[in-house]
């Protein structure tokens, strides 16, 4: 990859806000590093590829992507090496290029290449490598992304794009298991929709049912199909997945189902339960048969997958006003984590090549 290295002007800030940073105590999304990447889209290319301080677009109030929402990102971690510090490990970010361009395709946004993306966040995080935190459960959060910039009120894709990465030191997620609400009401999304990608709108969509559903105690939702509201489908920012009797069950993703963002988080989560011999279920999962294997002690545990929590476990599971108390024995999903985490981190054999170092 290095041998096709482009063009890239960098220009450093000269002054770092490193030194302020309490890194055992670090509010999520708040703190950025000190430099960004970003990549101007007109004329049909892609061009002024430069890493630059940490600061403020200059956004016409006719800016597209205010008005008509083309808007898409992705999320990936960084962590430092624990087998050699100096250098990062960065999880799968090829995987988050393929997607960040499945989200652009389905909203009518340029495709940027792999290479754009991977040197960019080389570069960045070559410059930015000690805002990776190297205090327990924390990494450096990595925000990929594009909108339109156009300063048209015309209702038609843009003709000029921005795409940038931003990155912030992260502690700890969740730290409790999760109360989680079976949402029937609002959807995220329906077929035909843009649940496939990870688009602005999508998060907008869901914020007034998320606030609703904390109104009443629950830390996150279950969406369920939008047409019965029958099958679970993913929470707020996590696929989900159900371990009955020992079977991991988790919704499918496109080519099946285009509601489902399809997680990174999973996939791997999906090939590390395979390797450990594991039995895992891609399918249709309907409420009733969550609901009815609380009841008859077939459901040991269930958990959120994604890239913000790596795993979260449910401690209850709410339908229709009841709340299902789930096993609280159940320490699978915390082992889970763990092997995962160590991936990640450089302290387990990365025997996949998931691990991108820099
Ligand atoms: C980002 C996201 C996920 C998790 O995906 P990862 O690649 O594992 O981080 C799951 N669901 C939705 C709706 C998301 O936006």
């Amino acid at each position: 990859m290095k041998d096709l290295a482009l063009d890239i002007r960098v220009e450093k800030t000269q002054n770092s806000r490193l030194s302020e940073v309490d890194f055992n105590n670090i509010p999520f999304g708040k703190i950025m590093a000190d430099h960004m990447f970003v990549a101007d889209y007109s004329d049909g290319k892609w061009h002024d590829l430069r890493v630059v301080p940490y600061g403020d677009f200059q956004l016409g109030p006719a800016t597209s992507s205010l008005h008509y929402g083309q808007a898409i990102f992705e999320g990936l971690k960084g962590f430092r090496n624990a087998q050699n510090p100096s250098e990062v490990l960065v999880f799968r970010p090829q995987e988050n290029a393929k997607r960040l361009n499945v989200s652009a395709e389905r909203i009518c946004m340029p495709q940027i290449s792999e290479e754009i993306f991977m040197q960019g966040l080389h570069a960045l995080l070559e410059i930015d490598r000690d805002w990776v935190p190297d205090t327990e459960d924390s990494s450096l959060y990595i925000r990929p992304f594009m909108f339109a910039t156009d300063n048209f009120l015309g209702m038609r894709p843009s003709e000029t794009y921005t795409f940038a990465i931003i990155t912030a030191p992260a502690g700890k997620y969740y730290s409790k298991a999760l109360k989680v609400k079976v949402e029937k009401e609002f959807s995220r999304t329906a077929p035909g929709g843009t649940g496939v990608a990870k688009v602005a709108g999508n998060y907008a969509a869901s914020l007034l049912p998320a606030k609703l559903a904390a109104e009443q105690g629950y830390d996150q939702l279950l969406y369920t199909d939008a047409k019965e509201h029958k099958y679970i489908e993913e929470s707020g920012t996590m696929n989900v997945m159900f371990d009955i009797d020992g079977t991991f069950v988790t919704a499918p993703t496109v080519p099946v189902e285009d509601t489902i963002l399809r997680s990174i988080t999973r996939l791997t989560v999906i090939e590390l339960l395979q390797d450990m011999g594991k039995k895992v279920e891609e399918r249709h999962i309907s409420v009733e048969e969550v609901i009815s294997s609380i009841k008859n002690g077939k459901l040991r545990g269930a958990f959120g997958i994604g890239t913000a929590v790596t795993i979260a476990p449910f401690a209850t599971i709410a339908e229709d006003g009841v709340d299902y108390d789930l096993p609280t024995d159940y320490t699978f999903s915390l082992e889970l984590k763990a092997k995962f985490q160590g991936i990640q981190k450089g302290e387990l054999e990365d025997t996949k090549g998931w691990t991108y170092k820099i």
